[in-house]
């Protein structure tokens, strides 16, 4: 039973502050090159050539091993580079779930050969992988997806569909899920499998679906009888959820979880000015105690990851706390910054056109990666009361 919130020793070691200044000075010089221009949530924005900048400095793949074109660096030094990109609001979209997650799921499952061939590509920020589990009917219960795979000679044929899957469109690989055996109702969690699939193939189709604020981020991918090689399978067959349940540690427990809205922050603080009430500074006191609170909590996490540990429990509850500031960020400007003093904003002030998109965008932050009422089921679990 989980008793208590495993944290690992801090590490503030002088070598991470140093990195943080060096990662700080490139996306200054980005920025005043006009590389990018600073978003509320830059994690929802792609730009491959500027994944490719950030290969080149040896930001992607920094844990992996260096026969993989990995950096062997440790995940607290990984940390340190992921959040100052994030609190940037630089557009690392295009590499980022080939980095955060595919990679490891490679390193800890894939074969020999899928290792050679993907992770250095990846690492070199020419390789982007989307993920396929959600369904239209399976999303957070993914032991429910239809999707099919049946052997065949040399392969598996693949007939199903896929939606919600983020830049499927940009995307060379999809991280596909698909049933391998038939539904067993008393063994939910078998018989799914993990592939690594060509985008390009024929018999799939993408196409967009739009979301609230009208960007083209997430896709439905339709697979119609597509055929899959046999060394595309990772892992082992039928062992996908296992497979994944460690994957989503990694995916939850990083600082994307509640750096989705901190430019709106960072601009509140500069265009409320020095004069407000008592009530508006405590809002603005209470938001900055919890971004350093949470701050720690996931850095600790990383040093577990350091550890070889896996913090399921622990990572569920940082993503559901930072889902939660995520939105608070934006509710709490739109409070501070009342419309007439929105309106009075010199035109270079970003906040209105910052504050717009986070307020789009804050509904979707407790769906993706898991729903609030999900995480808080792991978590009650992980505590026994369930
Ligand atoms: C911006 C964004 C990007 C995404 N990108 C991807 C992607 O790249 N790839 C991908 O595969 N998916 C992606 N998703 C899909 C996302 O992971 C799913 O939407 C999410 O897992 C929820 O599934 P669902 O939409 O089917 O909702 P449902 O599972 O139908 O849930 C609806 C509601 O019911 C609740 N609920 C469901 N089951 C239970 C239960 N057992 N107990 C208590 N409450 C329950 C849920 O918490 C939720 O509030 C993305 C979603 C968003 C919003």
């Amino acid at each position: 039973m989980f008793t208590s919130f495993s944290l690992a020793e801090l590490e503030n070691a002088e070598h991470l502050e140093r990195l943080r200044e060096e990662v700080r000075a490139f996306l200054r010089a980005e920025l005043e090159a006009g590389a990018y221009t600073r978003e509320p949530s830059g994690w929802d924005r792609y730009d491959a050539g500027f994944s490719r900048k950030v290969a080149a400095k040896g930001w992607i793949g920094m844990t992996w091993p260096k026969q993989y074109g990995g950096h062997e660096k440790s995940s607290l030094e990984r940390y340190v580079v992921t959040e100052e990109l994030l609190a940037a609001g630089a557009p690392v979209r295009a590499h980022w779930l080939a980095d955060r997650q595919f990679g490891p799921l490679l390193l800890s499952c894939g074969s020999e050969d899928q290792k050679r061939t993907y992770l250095p590509r990846i690492a070199a920020g020419e390789c982007y992988v989307c993920v396929g589990m959600s369904e239209p009917d399976s999303g957070s219960d993914l032991a429910s997806i239809k999707t099919k795979a049946t052997k065949v000679d040399g392969g598996w044929r693949v007939t199903g569909r896929k939606v919600w899957t983020s830049y499927a469109h940009k995307a060379h690989l999809m991280n596909l899920f698909a049933r391998t055996a038939p539904f067993d109702e008393k063994n939910r969690h078998e018989g799914v499998t993990q592939f690594i699939v060509d985008l390009d193939w024929p018999g799939i189709t993408i196409s967009p679906i739009y979301n609230l604020a009208g960007d083209h981020d997430f896709n439905e991918v339709v697979f119609d009888d597509v055929f899959i090689p046999d060394d595309r399978v990772i892992g082992e067959v039928g062992n996908g959820w296992k497979q994944v349940s460690g994957e989503l540690a990694h995916e939850r427990a990083g600082s994307e979880r509640w750096l989705n809205a901190y430019g709106v922050l960072v601009h509140l603080l500069d265009s409320a000015g020095a004069d407000l009430d008592r009530a508006d500074a405590e809002k603005i006191g209470r938001l900055v105690t919890h971004l350093w609170t949470l701050h720690r909590m996931s850095f600790s996490l990383a040093g577990l990851l350091n550890q070889g540990i896996t913090p399921a429990v622990e990572a569920a509850l940082v993503k559901d706390l930072g889902n939660q500031f995520d939105q608070d960020i934006p509710e709490a400007a739109r409070q501070v910054m009342q419309e007439e003093d929105r309106a009075k904003l010199p035109d270079e002030d970003r906040f209105n056109e910052m504050l717009d998109r986070a307020l789009l965008y804050a509904p979707s932050y407790p769906i993706r990666g898991g729903t609030r009422e999900i995480l808080r089921g792991i978590i009650a679990r992980g505590l026994g009361l369930r």
